[in-house]
C-alpha cells in the first residue's frame, strides 16, 4: 500500500472535504477492469460504459481521486500544441495530428463538463505564450511562424501589451492563443467521478498490488481481488509496477506553490484580465495563473526523484525557487505569501512520445503525455476504450501513429540518465523560470 503514497498538498487541498468511494473488499468478477482514475481512466471507462450499457465497468484508483497527475496539474487543457524548435514543413502532418487529438479531447471534456455542470473554473479564453530571455525569445520567432502557418487564431503582444494584460513586465514578447481552457484540475476529476454512469463501479484507496495475466485476468488488492476479461491500464508513469513499459516510460516531479487569496487591490494590479494562464516559450520557463479565486499559481521546478512526491521539507526548499520567480514577475506583491506549495509527478518518454495500444491480449493502455494531459488523457482514454472493444475511428488511428518510444536504460544508468534529462529542459532558461 506504502507504494502508492500521496500527501496533502494537492489542489484538492483547495476545495471541501469530500467523501471517499468504497475500497476494494473481497472477489469480483467482471468483463472489463480499468485501473487509474486519472482523466485517461475516467475517460475510459465512461466510454466502455456507454459501449456496453448491460455490462458493469470496474474503475480501481490506489489513492483519492484527484490525488494523480490528472488533480495535480497546472490546469492547462490545450487545443493547439507547442513544438519547439523552428516550423519544419516535412511535419506538418504531425503537428496536425497531435492537434486534432488536442481538439478532440477539448470538445469531450467542455461537453462532460457541461452535461454535469462541473463547477471547476472552466474559463475558456486561451492563455498566454510568453519570453523573458534570448533562448525565449528565439523560441518566439518559431511559434509565431507556426501560429501562423496553421492558422492558429492568436494575438502578438509586446511587453507593454503583455504588462497590461498580466501585470508583469518580466516578458518582452508573447502571444495570447485564443483557444485554450484553464481550469481547477482537481475539481474537474472529482466532478467527472461524481458523475459516471451507472454501470460504473468506482473504487478508491484500492491499489492494484499484482496482476496476473493469462485467460483471465486477476488483479490482487489489500482486501480482495477482481477477475477480468479486459484490462485498461490507465496508470501512467506506474505502469511498469503492473508489468510493462518498463524501460520506456519514468515519472519527473514537478512543483509549485500558490499565493493566498489577493485582495481587490492587489488583482487591480495584475492588470486587465480577472483570470490568466501563461506558458513558457522555454520548456524550463515557469508556468503561471491567476486563478478564478484569486491565487497566483507558478510551477518552476522540474526533477528526477524516482517518480515520488517530494517530502514537506523538499517542498519548503522548492518554496525559495518559486519566491525567486515570483519576486521577479510581480514586484508589486512581494508582501504576499505563499499558502502552499505542491508537487506532482508527470510521465514522460525519452523522446516526448504518448503511449496508446494492446500491450497483449485484452491488455490496453494508454498514457505517458509529457506535461501535456489534459486535453490529451481525455482523447487518448476515450480512443482507447473504442479500440479496445474493437472500434476504428479518425482518432484511434492518430493515437495509434504516436512514435514507439525510446528504450530507457537500465537502472543505475537511468536515474543518472533521467536526472540528466529532466535537468536539461532548464539548459538557458535564465529570467524565464
Ligand atoms: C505538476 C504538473 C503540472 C502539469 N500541468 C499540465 C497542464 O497544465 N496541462 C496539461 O495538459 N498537462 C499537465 N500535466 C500533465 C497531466 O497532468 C497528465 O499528463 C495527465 O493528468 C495524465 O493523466 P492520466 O490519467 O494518464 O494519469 P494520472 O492522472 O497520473 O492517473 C493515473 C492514476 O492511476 C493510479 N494508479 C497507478 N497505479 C495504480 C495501481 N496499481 N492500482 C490502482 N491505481 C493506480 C494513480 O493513483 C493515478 O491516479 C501536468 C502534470 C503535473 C504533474
Amino acid at each position: 500500500m506504502s507504494k502508492y503514497k500521496t500527501d496533502r498538498h494537492g489542489w484538492s487541498e483547495l476545495l471541501p472535504a469530500r467523501s471517499m468511494n468504497n475500497s476494494l473488499n473481497g472477489d469480483h468478477r467482471t468483463l472489463w477492469l480499468v485501473v487509474g482514475a486519472g482523466l485517461t481512466g475516467l475517460f475510459a471507462a465512461q466510454r466502455l460504459a456507454a459501449l456496453n450499457p448491460n455490462e458493469n465497468v470496474v474503475l480501481v484508483e490506489a489513492r483519492e481521486v484527484g490525488q494523480g497527475a490528472s488533480g495535480r496539474n497546472s490546469g492547462f487543457a490545450v487545443q493547439h500544441s507547442h513544438f519547439p524548435g523552428a516550423f519544419d514543413e516535412g511535419l506538418i502532418n504531425e503537428y496536425q495530428r497531435v492537434n486534432r487529438i488536442n481538439q478532440t479531447g477539448l470538445s469531450l471534456l467542455r461537453a462532460a463538463v457541461a452535461t454535469h455542470a462541473i463547477q471547476c473554473s472552466w474559463h475558456d479564453d486561451g492563455f498566454h505564450h510568453a519570453a523573458a530571455d534570448n533562448m525565449a525569445l528565439r523560441e518566439c520567432e518559431h511559434f509565431h511562424d507556426y501560429l501562423q502557418r496553421l492558422d492558429i487564431t492568436h494575438t502578438a503582444l509586446d511587453r507593454d501589451a503583455l504588462a497590461e494584460r498580466l501585470g508583469s513586465s518580466v516578458y518582452s514578447r508573447g502571444f495570447h492563443v485564443h483557444d485554450g481552457v484553464l481550469l481547477h484540475p482537481a475539481a474537474l476529476v472529482r466532478g467527472l467521478a461524481a458523475n459516471l454512469s451507472s454501470n460504473i463501479t468506482l473504487f478508491e484507496s484500492s491499489p492494484v498490488l499484482k496482476i496476473t495475466y493469462g485467460k483471465q485476468i486477476t488483479a490482487k488488492f489489500p482486501s480482495g481481488s477482481i477477475v477480468a476479461d479486459k484490462v485498461i491500464l490507465a496508470t501512467n508513469y506506474e505502469t511498469p509496477a503492473l508489468g510493462f513499459l518498463n524501460r520506456q516510460i519514468m515519472g519527473s516531479t514537478l512543483s509549485g506553490s500558490f499565493t493566498r487569496e489577493l485582495t481587490t487591490q492587489e488583482i487591480d494590479s495584475l492588470g486587465c484580465k480577472r483570470q490568466w494562464g501563461v506558458l513558457s516559450l522555454h520548456s524550463g520557463g515557469a508556468t503561471v495563473r491567476l486563478t478564478e479565486e484569486g491565487r497566483i499559481c507558478l510551477r518552476n521546478t522540474a526533477e528526477y526523484r524516482g517518480a515520488r512526491l517530494l517530502s514537506d521539507q523538499q517542498l519548503q526548499a522548492r518554496q525559495t525557487i518559486h519566491r525567486k520567480s515570483f519576486d521577479r514577475r510581480f514586484p508589486q506583491l512581494r508582501h504576499v505569501p505563499f499558502e502552499y506549495s505542491w508537487s506532482g509527478v508527470e510521465g514522460i518518454s525519452r523522446n516526448g512520445t504518448n503511449f496508446f495500444g494492446q500491450l497483449r491480449n485484452n491488455v490496453f493502455m494508454a498514457g505517458g503525455y509529457n506535461g501535456s494531459g489534459v486535453s490529451r488523457g481525455v482523447a487518448f482514454g476515450s480512443a482507447l476504450a473504442e479500440y479496445a472493444a474493437g472500434g476504428q475511428s479518425e482518432l484511434i488511428t492518430d493515437c495509434l501513429i504516436s512514435k514507439p518510444a525510446t528504450w530507457l536504460p537500465p537502472r543505475p544508468l537511468l536515474d543518472m540518465g533521467a536526472a540528466y534529462t529532466v535537468r536539461s529542459r532548464f539548459k538557458g532558461v535564465g529570467q524565464d523560470r
